[in-house]
């Protein structure tokens, strides 16, 4: 078992929360998106510090298991992770953030995923070394409609490129708008497009599949495939029946047991209580990332009631989340059940994330990128 705990983060005994990372599930995780990606190669996605989980210790865990090849979104985010693993190859999908930042990838060996002509020329036009042509990804847009070089920006530059080989393009890749949605007509549409274009490069490795795209399969899988929210446990397409472990658990700490008589209110809003009920108060809310639309179904008509699980079972989320502080009605547990300090999953092993991103009406990304900087973050290692 490994404890990191960063400058600034609670120990655990004073935490209000605690986040445990189980890195082994997030190597299971890798190795069977290998599986299935076979024998296209998966580069991990660690943008927004790996999804919220801390890039160093999965990072780290990632090469561990084999993975080489990383993506970030910004070149920040890349000179992070060189500090991590000096060896590995950072591609940072945002671009190059003007001529300035060109220097920045030079000196931390960042390959930037180009994006447009302008992209293009300011990286032709930084001198890192004027013999060696400079390693780049090109981003074909293909349908999304947000980053990305156009049809003819791509024709433009192959055609150019041929003469000068300023640049060395490892990498063409597109992003599939509706990857999410198997059958959608939209990614074959993305894909038919992508491959008139990447043929222009045959040197270049292609890359279209996120984690969605790595279950449609097929076409889509082409070399190299970047998964994000499939490593940390996220379930890539809703619904479907998921092979992927969880990796994060979040735990709020019970500060307190009230025993609130039918007829009397719990919280801000005071949502009313139909029968004499034991209330459990987590020391956790909306400042965790535990977002404030899990306020439970009595306290907001028409939304999907939130669980929680404590101490063996699932127990309502009840009344509206606080920024601190998370009620559970711990009622059918019986008295005595819960005690001070008791922990309380919010989502993990037991109940899963995506279950709790619904009925907040977001997706797993959001809550997993909005873990707060309080909780104790435990990175542990369970393989037997
Ligand atoms: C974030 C991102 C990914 C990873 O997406 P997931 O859905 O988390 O697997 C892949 N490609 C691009 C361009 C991205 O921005």
């Amino acid at each position: 078992m490994v404890n990191t705990t960063s400058i600034g983060q609670p120990g655990p005994l004073i935490a209000g929360g605690h986040l445990v990372i189980d890195l082994d599930a997030l190597a299971y995780n890798y190795r069977l998106l290998k599986e299935l990606a076979e024998p296209a190669e998966v580069a991990g996605v660690v943008k927004a510090d790996a999804y919220g989980l801390g890039i160093e210790p999965v990072a780290r865990t990632l090469w561990e298991a084999g993975c080489r090849r990383f993506f970030v979104a910004l070149p920040a985010e890349g000179v992070a992770l060189r500090h991590v693993l000096p060896d590995a190859e950072i591609y940072v999908f945002n671009g190059l953030f003007g001529a300035e930042a060109a220097a920045v990838y030079c000196a931390h060996r960042l390959i930037p995923v180009l994006n447009s002509l302008s992209d293009v020329s300011m990286w032709e036009a930084y001198g890192w070394d004027n013999d060696v042509p400079r390693p780049c990804v090109l981003h074909v847009e293909s349908g999304i409609n947000r980053l990305g070089l156009t049809a003819d920006n791509v024709r433009q530059f192959a055609e150019e490129n041929a003469l000068t080989s300023a640049l060395t393009p490892l990498i063409v890749m597109t992003h599939l708008a509706c990857a999410d949605a198997p059958g959608h007509p939209m990614s074959a549409e993305q894909l038919q497009r992508f491959n008139q274009l990447r043929a222009l490069f045959p040197e270049a490795e292609a890359s279209i599949a996120n984690s969605a795209g790595v279950f449609l399969g097929g076409d889509y899988l082409c070399d190299v495939v970047r998964p994000g929210i499939a490593l940390y446990g996220g379930t890539p397409i809703a619904g479907m029946n998921s092979p992927l472990r969880s990796v994060v658990t979040a735990l709020s700490r019970i500060a307190q047991i009230k025993h609130v008589p039918a007829g009397q209110t719990v919280g801000y809003g005071a949502t009313p209580v139909h029968r004499d009920s034991i209330i459990a108060v987590g020391s956790t809310g909306y400042a965790d990332g535990y977002h404030r639309a899990v306020t439970s179904h009595a306290a907001k008509p028409g939304s999907r009631q939130a669980y929680a699980f404590v101490n063996g079972q699932r127990v309502p989320v009840i009344g509206r989340i606080s920024m601190d502080l998370t009620l559970f009605d711990v009622t059918e547990l019986g008295p005595d059940a819960v005690s001070i300090g008791d922990m309380a999953e919010l989502f993990g092993k037991n109940i899963p994330v995506d279950e709790v991103a619904e009925v907040c009406g977001t997706i797993s990304y959001e809550l997993l990128t909005s873990l707060g900087q309080r909780y104790y973050r435990e990175y542990v290692r369970n393989e037997r």
